[in-house]
């Protein structure tokens, strides 16, 4: 462990960097690092972390500079980053999965302590790590073969004061999209903030960038996401918005595989509006055939996209978001 002082107005804002290690005996041998800032005055923990999905590394990299910011403007309370979820996946790189048992993290919350590697991985995330954190943030953004937009995800449980700083929360990265996840999806497998609401306690998912690409544009997404939420929980001065555009709210998750393999031309890109019964993408067989067209199965907005020409069946082609599609106002 290193730790080290910086002093804001003659009073030290700890930092230490610790190796986290957990109970289940599947995670044995592994170690997380965890960068610790602590402000002077007490206050509420913040647990933020990405690479669950290695190759996401907008995400990754925000956290490295959120440690930087967090160092100077902390004012109260305990900021816990985990800039990389997912270790056993750096070495090959490897996409959407943990190669140690082939699931993805992304969609194994809660877990299980009894569980494979990718959901004990999960269960110690929310009841060690993160258990008494205020929020838990977790950065994603496009895998190597995909491009997505700039969204966040807002869990409901269906109790009303619990799903406003809930949504407040995701509001807080002021993305292009909000999904809302309603409360009978929440007993399912999912992704962290499913998790953390299932026992009522606050998360964060967001989504920026894609095919491996560092671009400014998603990590300052990420990074200042993460500071209004700090901002909002009193951790640090206020932040200024970004912009007044108001996001789309949408209720329903749509996910459009491939039907065949094939050599796949796209029409639209993440943040469009794509109409019911659209063409958004035309796929040839390998000898240049034409074999069909890619049709929106709903009016919504494209949240992500494959963005590798070689498709197979099993190829996760589309991410759409629709329902309502509300626009959300902050001061009605
Ligand atoms: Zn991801």
């Amino acid at each position: 462990m290193k730790e080290e002082q910086i002093h804001e107005h003659d009073r030290p804002i700890q930092y230490a960097t610790r190796q986290l290690t957990f109970r289940s005996p599947v995670l044995e041998g592994w170690k997380w690092t965890v960068h610790e800032i602590t402000a002077p005055n007490p206050g509420p923990l913040l647990c933020v972390m990405a690479g669950i999905h290695v190759n996401e590394v907008d995400g990754i990299e925000a956290t490295f500079q959120l440690v930087e910011r967090f160092r100077r403007e902390l004012r109260c309370g305990t900021v816990s980053i985990m800039p990389i979820v997912n270790l056993p996946a750096l070495k090959d790189r490897t996409q959407h999965v943990c190669p140690i048992d082939g699931k993805n993290i992304n969609f194994s919350f809660p877990g299980s302590s009894q569980g494979t590697f990718s959901e004990a991985l999960a269960d110690a995330l929310l009841n060690e790590w993160a258990a008494d954190a205020v929020v838990l943030i977790d950065l994603h953004g496009g895998d190597l073969c995909e491009r997505v937009a700039r969204f966040s995800v807002a869990p409901m449980i269906g109790d009303k004061s619990f799903d406003e700083f809930a949504f407040a929360v995701a509001a807080a990265f002021e993305s292009d999209i909000i999904v809302q996840i309603p409360p009978e999806l929440l007993m399912k497998p999912g992704r962290s903030c499913s998790g953390r609401a299932r026992q009522r306690k606050f998360a964060a998912f967001a989504e920026a960038g894609g095919n491996g690409l560092l671009d400014e544009n998603s990590v300052s997404f990420h990074r200042e996401g993460v500071l209004r939420v700090a901002s909002l929980l009193g951790m640090i001065e206020g932040q200024a918005r970004r912009n007044e555009k108001q996001p789309y709210i949408a209720t329903e998750y749509h996910w459009l595989k491939a039907e065949r393999d094939g050599w796949c031309r796209y029409a639209v890109e993440p943040g469009d509006l794509v109409e019911n019964g659209q063409s958004i993408a035309s796929v040839n067989d390998f000898n240049g055939s034409k074999m069909y067209d890619v049709i929106a199965p709903v009016t919504g907005i494209v949240l992500w996209r494959c963005t590798h020409a070689i498709v197979t069946s099993e190829t996760d082609l589309f991410g759409i978001a629709a329902g309502e599609l509300k626009s959300y106002v902050t001061n009605p």
